[in-house]
């Protein structure tokens, strides 16, 4: 039994439902200030005045990709052509450069083949859904193309084609991942991973592993390409252990707003192009239709309003079983239509604020009209459709705090003009967002509040969130992180 002391624990339940000593037993909340004062524990923990809330989760991440990206080659912060050219060369030690991150800045094989001809170079785009790489390396994943780069699936089959990692290796990457997660609040993430590495059942048993020497609270998306291997495994849905959950079957309807690949239902500027369905329509509803005959949900990336449309009908005329919840991912831009019909279905949808303050106002340069409703947050809310914070890293760096923050004041990084007001959400709100909102896919219920009866999974920040200043967001306030009672971070 632990006793927490001298803290101020935010329920969530209100704004000013709020105690200040809180026992934890065996993983669980036992109760707080006058309920426990009788109680005796083995160990008090002295919170010093700070701020605790319920354990912060990310709705949507790679969470190996994140562990590779911080030990791989980083691009995200070069923003030009030489910066990225001197990246390279300081890396020509290694046997591949393997980067990601990458800007789309017009680098093309020739460029590679001049700087680097003799070792294979890979560049990741900042949006995952392309790659750029020089001779060397098509001849290693053996595909040609003449400016050397590739996009949507066929950049997917040059990764698969890439030479596997050891298991040691993704064991490592998602080791480093969740220690920089704990550091950030995080106790636990919906992943998506099973596909892009070493197979379904080897990345599933990294998972397995990882988690007993390291408690996350970890549910992994199944990307549609792994449902057979899903079958085979004879694994159930949902719970496999009590940090692991199987979840929904992670599907792509269009691509992404950097490659004018997203579908959208006016043109992109300067074009009669409205976007991609990656899959192809008919494909897209054979992969729906095979989830549900097992009984399975969907977790469908959707970028563009139309395609946002587009999904919502097919989930209308597909619906998972009673009780089941879709999830719908990303879903910065929509039309008003839309909007009664995502309400009318039982879904969920992964934000991810950050991507307002990154992209804008680029973003809006690329539309020939600009779509009804952008990043549409207070919309969804108020029309009671579920939204969970998510930072989609390595995409954006996952810190709940910035992406709080983004919900909050709708800034751009950029020219640091706020976009649509109206649709900012209070603090409470936004904080409800990474904490109970974030849970809302989940199978287990006891979680998501600070009560009695609740998972003892919690952060601890040192300043009232609520009532922070907007560059106070950026501060580093996270003092401790603990997931089944156990502190898994403090700030030294
Ligand atoms: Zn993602």
């Amino acid at each position: 039994m632990k006793k927490w002391i001298n803290g101020h624990f935010h329920t969530m339940r209100t704004k000013d439902d709020i105690y200040h000593t809180m026992v934890t037993d065996q993983g669980i909340i036992v109760g707080f200030d006058d309920a426990v004062s009788h109680i005796t524990p083995q160990e008090t923990i002295d919170l010093h005045q700070c701020h605790v809330y319920p354990g912060f989760i990310d709705a949507h991440l790679h969470l190996i990709g994140y562990g590779r990206f911080i030990t791989l080659i980083d691009l995200r912060d070069v923003y030009t052509k030489e910066d990225v050219f001197l990246t390279l060369d300081k890396n020509k030690d290694k046997s591949m450069l393997y980067a990601e991150g990458y800007r789309d800045l017009g680098i093309t094989k020739i460029e590679l083949d001049q700087l680097i001809p003799d070792k294979p170079v890979f560049l990741r785009h900042l949006d995952y859904h392309s790659l750029t790489l020089n001779s060397k390396a098509l001849e290693l994943v053996k595909l040609s193309s003449d400016k050397g780069i590739l996009r949507e699936e066929e950049a997917m089959t040059a990764l698969k084609r890439l030479p596997k990692h050891k298991k040691d290796e993704l064991k490592m990457m998602l080791r480093h991942a969740i220690k920089q997660l704990y550091a950030y609040g995080i106790t636990g993430g919906d992943s998506d991973d099973l596909y892009y590495f070493n197979g379904f059942d080897e990345t599933f048993s990294v998972f397995d592993e990882v988690l007993e020497e390291m408690p996350f609270r970890t549910h992994l998306l199944m990307h549609h390409e792994t449902i057979t291997d899903f079958v085979h495994s004879g694994k159930s849905w949902n719970e496999q252990t009590p940090f692991l959950e199987l979840g929904a079957v992670k599907m792509f309807y269009d691509g992404t707003m950097s490659s004018k690949t997203a579908r959208m239902k006016d043109p992109y500027r300067g074009t009669n192009d409205h976007g991609e369905i990656v899959m192809g329509k008919q494909r897209f509803v054979d992969t729906l239709k095979r989830a549900r005959s097992l009984g399975l949900t969907a977790a469908i990336h959707v970028i563009g309003d139309q395609g946002l449309d587009d999904v919502a009908k097919l989930l209308k005329r597909f619906p998972p079983k009673p009780g089941q919840k879709d999830r719908i991912i990303h879903a910065p831009w929509a039309m008003k239509k839309t909007i009664p019909l995502l309400k009318s279905l039982p879904i969920t949808i992964d934000i991810q604020p950050q991507f307002l303050s990154a992209d804008l106002p680029r973003a809006l340069d690329y539309f020939s009209k600009e779509p009804e409703l952008i990043f549409p947050w207070k919309t969804y809310l108020e029309e009671d459709i579920p939204i969970l914070g998510s930072s989609d890293a390595p995409v954006e760096t996952p810190n709940p705090l910035l992406g709080m923050k983004d919900a909050i004041y709708r800034e751009s990084n950029h020219n640091h003009q706020a976009y649509h007001l109206e649709q900012s959400l209070p603090p409470f709100e936004a904080i409800k967002l990474y904490t109970t909102y974030a849970h809302q896919q989940h199978t287990k219920t006891n979680r998501g509040y600070l009560d009695q009866g609740m998972i003892a999974d919690f952060t601890v920040s040192s300043k009232d969130l609520l009532t922070l200043n907007k560059d106070e967001w950026n501060e580093p306030l996270i003092e401790m992180t603990i997931i089944d009672e156990q502190i898994v971070y403090q700030k030294k």
